[in-house]
């Protein structure tokens, strides 16, 4: 079955077609969706609603871009929320260093400590990287985190690819590779082993190509997954095995969860 390993389907821009899509997705054969948070206030509302649809996965953290909204008290309600909530991963959590993002020793402080509780509960973790690799192995390395998960949106060199799977990561695969310019991407997707990546979109962000303008949706799994194939040499049907396979390798927790 297709997995959507990383959407934000919790957001407010789905509320009135939340319903709909999910039928959809069902139709196309996407049939699994992992939503990680990103703030503490938006958790009860991800709780309810992976409470409400049995195909829904949830991860609790806070997200490093949003970081000006949050407080490193809330770390201390994650641990409780992580449990109550029966989450399979903690995150979204990372280091953003794009323009305009909080200052980086807060981010390391937030991200240290929450890779420390995910230690602590033997969970895996959903990583948000932009530009922060060097960073990110780093912040890994001094917390001595080693229970792996998925780097989201990844996009580094073959190398880099290298680094986090030997930490027990796989890689995000999402829309970018819908690109014919992102030929950097497709080299080291092509290079990559076939247990080394999952499907994503980021819904309601990173439109495939010629989707651009519009709100990414967990119905572009089925057209990521023909791109990947294709930039492969496999067949849509091998992606598919491989990435579920490869996606319950990494959260041996899925079918356990709220069904
Ligand atoms: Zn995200």
């Amino acid at each position: 079955m297709l997995i959507d390993s990383h959407c934000h389907f919790d957001f407010d821009i789905f509320d009135d077609q939340r319903d709909v899509l999910m039928t959809q997705c069902e139709n196309h054969g996407v049939l699994g969706f992992l939503v990680p948070a990103t703030t503490c206030l938006s958790w009860s509302k991800l709780q309810a609603l992976a409470a409400h649809y049995p195909q829904w996965r949830a991860a609790y953290g806070l997200h490093p871009y949003f970081l000006r909204e949050s407080q490193l008290a809330e770390i201390d309600l994650l641990g409780d929320q992580c449990e109550a909530a029966q989450a399979i991963a903690v995150g979204e959590i990372g280091l953003d260093c794009w323009p305009g993002s909080v200052d980086i020793n807060i981010q390391i402080d937030f991200f240290s400590r929450q890779l420390l509780v995910a230690k602590s509960l033997n969970l895996p973790v959903i990583l948000h990287a932009r530009k922060s690799y060097d960073l990110v192995f780093k912040c890994l390395r001094e917390t001595k985190f080693k229970r792996g998960g998925i780097v989201h949106a990844f996009n580094g060199s073959l190398e880099q690819a290298k680094r986090f799977i030997d930490l027990g990561f796989v890689l995000g695969v999402g829309g970018t590779i819908t690109y014919s310019r992102a030929k950097k991407a497709h080299r080291v997707l092509n290079a990559l082993e076939r247990s080394a990546f999952v499907l994503e979109t980021d819904s309601p962000d990173m439109p495939l190509n010629g989707f651009q303008g519009q709100i990414n949706t967990p119905l572009s799994i089925p057209i990521i997954a023909e791109h990947v194939a294709q930039i492969r040499g496999e067949t849509e049907r091998q992606i598919t095995a491989q990435t579920y396979a490869n996606l319950l390798r990494v959260f041996p927790k899925w079918h356990e969860g709220l069904l």
